[in-house]
C-alpha cells in the first residue's frame, strides 16, 4: 500500500464499532464497504471462510453457534468470573475454559477452532483498520482506542494486545466518556468554563463522567458506571418476554433450538429501535420454531415495564460521579446523551426527572461521539498542529482504587480513585514478623475495605531482605499509572537495594509475551487466508457473472440483430455449460475458475470484438471496444450523431465489482471525450 496515513481513533464497542479520522481540520466518520458509519462486532466462521461486521452478523440466524460478538464483554475476564458465567447462558455461541481464559469455541472449514477474545477483537480492529485504509487509500498503522472507563487494568491491557495483534501501533488507549466530551466541546466550542455530565448508555456498558471543560482542557473529575448495563441487557429482557409468550400460546419451548432463539432476539433489537419513535413495534417471523410462525407486538408501555429496573440502575451511578466530583445537580451545565441505547424516551426521562426536567444534550451523534473524540486524540497524539486540536488537553482519572494487600487481608490504598493520570505514588511498607526474608506484594483494586472483596490485579514477591527484627526493613512500594490507565507496580527494600517490579498483568488471565507474539502471527496467516478466500470468491463471481452477461448480451433485442443465428448459439451454448459447470463446482480452486472464464472468453471474445469492431457499426453510429485486461469488461459505444455532438454510451458486461466498473466507466468516459474532442 502507498505512504503511511494518518492515525485513526477506533471506537472499540460491544455490539457496534465506529472509525473516524482527523484531517483537513474536521473530523471524518468513516462508512464501511456497505455505506454504513458503524460496523457489527461480530466474526463470523463458515465452512469456507471468516467473515467480519455486517457480513457476519447478516448471516446470524443461519450460523448462530459460528457467529460470534460480545467479545468485549469477555475481554481481561478470567472463564469463572461470574458476569462470563451468566452472559455464557444467553449466547449462542459455546465458550470453553483454557486455563484460567475463556476462548470462543467454532467450527471452521471443518475444524473446531478457539479463539480469545483477543483475537476476536483484533478481528474486528483489522475490519476497521481495512475501512479506514479503503478511505484514505494508505496504510494505518497507528491508533486510538476506546474502552468503558470502568475497565480495569487487565481489560485495558487486553484491549491494548488486540490492537496489537491487529497490526496497530496503539498510541493510547482513552476512556469512552472522555472521548465523548471531546466530540462535545469541539462541536460546541466552549470557550468559559462548563461543567458537562456524559451519561454513555451503549450496548454492553454504562458509563458516566463529570467533565470541567474550559478552553481546551478537558478535565475529569469523576467517573461511574456499570460495566453491565446497556442495549443487549434490554433485548434479553424482551427475548425473555417473548419465550414465555410462546411457551404459553403454543406450550413448546423455543429455548431448545438456537438458531430461533437467535432470530427472535435479532426482531427483538429492531423492535427496540421502533418502540423508541413509536408506541407500538410488531415481531412477525415466519416459522419461527417447528413450524409456527410467531406474529405478535409490545407496546412502549409494557416495554418500560420489562426493562424498568435495568433502566433505574442508571441512576446509581450519576448519583455516585456527581457526589465524587463534588458537584451539586444545579452545577452542571450540559447533561450530554451518548451511545445507542441512550435514545430510548424512558432512559432520557429517568434522567430528565434527575435533573429537574432540564432539556437533555442531544447535538452529538450518539453513534459516532465516542469515535470522534478519539479521531481527534489521535490527531493530537501524532503531533497535528491545526487550530482546532492543538490546544487541546485530556486530563483524566483511575476509574478504580489501587493498592495492595497489608497484614490481616486489608486493602491499603496507594493510588485513589479518581486520581489524575498520568499519577506515580510511592508508600513505605515493613515487615511483620522478625527476620522476615521475603514479602509478598499483592496488587488489588476496588473501593472495598478487605481485598478479599476487591479484584486481585497481580502478585509479585521482594526476597533477600536482611535478617532484621520485625518493623525494621523498610520496603517502597511505588504505584506507576500511564496515560493508558496501565499501572506498573515495583518494590524496593531500601537498605539492599534490591528491586522487583511487574507491570500487572497476572491473576486476570492476561495473554502472555508469546502467546501475543503467536496470535500476530496466526493473524497475518489468517489474513493471507482471507485474501486468498477473497480472490476465490472474486474469481468465481466473475465467471458466474461474465457467463449470465455474455447470455443477456446474446439475448438482448438490439444485439440480436448483429449477430449470426450460429454465433449468439454458440455464446449461449458455452455460457450454459460454464453456469452448470459452476452449480456444480462452487468449492473450485482460484485457478479453476480463471480457466473456465479464459476458455469462455475464448469463444465469446472473437464473437463480441466482432460486434463492436470500429466500423461494424451501423450507419451513424462509431463503436470502439475496451481491450484491457481487466477483471470487468467495458464496451463503451461511441454513436456519434449528425453535425458534431458526440453520445457516449457504456455497456457493462461484466459487473464483478461495481467499484471497478464505477471507475473504468469513468475513465473510458474521459478517454472517449478526449477522442471526439481530437476529432
Ligand atoms: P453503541 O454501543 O453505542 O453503538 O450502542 C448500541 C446499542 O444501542 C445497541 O444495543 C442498540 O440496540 C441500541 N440502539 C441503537 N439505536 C437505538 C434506538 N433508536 N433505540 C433504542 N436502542 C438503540
Amino acid at each position: 500500500m502507498a505512504a503511511p496515513g494518518p492515525a485513526v481513533g477506533i471506537d472499540l464497542g460491544t455490539t457496534y464499532s465506529c472509525v473516524g479520522v482527523f484531517q483537513h481540520g474536521k473530523v471524518e466518520i468513516i462508512a464501511n464497504d456497505q455505506g454504513n458509519r458503524t460496523t457489527p462486532s461480530f466474526v463470523a466462521f463458515t465452512d469456507t471462510e471468516r467473515l467480519t461486521g455486517d457480513a457476519a452478523k447478516n448471516q446470524v440466524a443461519m450460523n448462530p453457534t459460528n457467529t460470534v460478538f460480545d467479545a468485549k464483554r469477555l475481554i481481561g475476564k478470567k472463564f469463572d468470573d461470574a458476569d462470563v458465567q451468566s452472559d455464557m447462558k444467553l449466547w449462542s455461541f459455546t465458550v470453553v475454559k483454557d486455563g484460567k481464559k475463556p476462548k470462543f469455541q467454532v467450527e471452521c472449514k471443518g475444524e473446531t477452532k478457539k479463539f480469545f477474545a483477543e483475537e476476536i477483537s483484533s478481528m474486528v480492529l483489522t475490519k476497521m483498520k481495512e475501512t479506514a485504509e479503503a478511505y484514505l487509500g494508505k496504510e494505518v498503522s497507528k491508533a486510538v482506542i476506546t474502552v468503558p472507563s470502568d475497565f480495569n487494568d487487565s481489560q485495558r491491557q487486553a484491549t491494548k494486545d488486540a490492537g496489537v495483534i491487529s497490526g496497530l501501533q496503539v498510541l493510547r488507549i482513552i476512556n469512552e466518556p472522555t472521548a465523548a466530551a471531546i466530540a462535545y466541546g469541539l462541536d460546541k466550542k466552549v470557550g468559559q468554563e462548563r461543567n458537562v455530565l456524559i451519561f454513555d448508555l451503549g450496548g454492553g456498558t454504562f458509563n458516566v463522567s463529570v467533565l470541567t471543560i474550559e478552553e481546551g482542557i478537558f478535565e475529569v473529575k469523576s467517573t461511574a458506571g456499570n460495566p453491565h448495563l446497556g442495549g443487549e441487557d434490554f433485548d434479553n429482557k424482551m427475548v425473555e418476554h417473548f419465550i414465555s409468550e410462546f411457551q404459553r400460546k403454543h406450550k413448546k419451548d423455543i429455548q431448545t433450538n438456537k438458531r430461533a432463539v437467535r432470530r427472535l432476539r435479532t426482531a427483538c433489537e429492531r423492535a427496540k429501535r421502533t418502540l423508541s419513535s413509536s408506541a407500538q413495534a410488531s415481531i412477525e417471523i415466519d416459522s419461527l420454531y417447528e413450524g409456527i410462525d410467531f406474529y405478535t407486538s409490545l407496546t412502549r408501555a409494557r416495554f418500560e415495564e420489562l426493562c424498568g429496573a435495568l433502566f433505574r440502575q442508571t441512576q446509581d451511578p450519576v448519583t455516585r460521579a456527581l457526589r465524587d466530583a463534588d458537584f451539586d445537580k444545579s452545577k452542571i451545565h450540559e447533561v450530554v446523551l451518548v451511545g445507542g441505547s441512550s435514545r430510548i424516551p424512558k432512559v432520557q426521562k429517568i434522567l430528565q426527572d434527575m435533573f429537574s426536567g432540564r432539556e437533555l444534550n442531544k447535538s452529538i451523534n450518539p453513534d459516532e461521539a465516542v469515535a470522534y473524540g478519539a479521531a481527534v486524540q489521535a490527531a493530537i497524539l501524532s503531533g497535528d498542529k491545526s487550530d482546532e486540536v492543538q490546544d487541546l488537553l485530556l486530563i483524566d482519572v483511575t476509574h478504580h482504587s489501587l493498592g495492595i494487600e497489608t497484614a490481616g487481608g486489608v486493602m491499603t490504598n496507594i493510588i485513589d480513585r479518581n486520581t489524575v493520570i498520568e499519577a506515580r505514588r510511592e508508600r513505605t511498607f515493613t515487615t511483620y514478623s522478625d527476620n522476615q526474608p521475603a514479602v509478598l506484594i499483592q496488587v488489588f483494586e476496588g473501593e472495598r475495605a478487605m481485598t478479599a472483596d476487591n479484584n486481585i490485579l497481580g502478585k509479585f514477591e521482594l526476597s533477600g531482605i536482611r535478617p532484621a527484627p520485625r518493623g525494621v526493613p523498610q520496603i517502597d512500594v511505588i504505584f506507576d499509572i500511564d496515560a493508558n490507565g496501565i499501572l506498573k507496580v515495583s518494590a524496593q527494600d531500601k537498605s539492599t537495594g534490591k528491586q522487583n517490579k511487574i507491570t500487572v498483568t497476572n491473576d486476570k488471565g492476561r495473554l502472555s509475551k508469546e502467546e501475543i507474539e503467536r496470535l500476530i502471527s496466526e493473524a497475518e496467516k489468517n489474513k493471507d487466508e482471507d485474501e486468498a478466500q477473497k480472490q476465490r470468491i472474486g474469481a468465481k463471481n466473475a465467471l458466474e457473472s461474465y457467463a449470465y452477461n455474455m447470455k443477456s448480451t446474446m439475448e438482448d433485442d438490439k444485439i440480436k440483430e448483429k449477430v449470426s443465428e450460429e454465433d449468439r448459439n454458440t455464446v449461449i451454448e458455452k455460457c450454459a455449460e460454464a453456469v452448470d459447470w459452476l452449480d456444480k463446482n462452487q468449492t473450485a480452486e482460484k485457478d479453476e475458475f480463471e480457466y473456465h472464464q479464459k476458455e469462455l472468453e475464448k469463444v465469446c471474445q472473437p464473437i463480441i470484438t466482432k460486434l463492436y469492431q470500429v466500423g461494424g457499426a451501423q450507419k451513424g453510429e462509431c463503436l470502439v471496444v475496451c481491450q484491457e485486461e481487466c477483471p470487468v469488461v467495458v464496451c463503451p459505444v461511441v454513436v456519434c450523431q449528425e453535425g458534431f455532438q458526440v453520445q457516449v454510451e457504456l455497456v457493462v458486461l461484466q459487473r464483478a465489482n461495481p467499484v471497478v466498473a464505477d471507475q473504468l466507466s469513468k475513465k473510458w468516459t474521459k478517454f472517449i471525450d478526449q477522442q471526439c474532442q481530437d476529432g
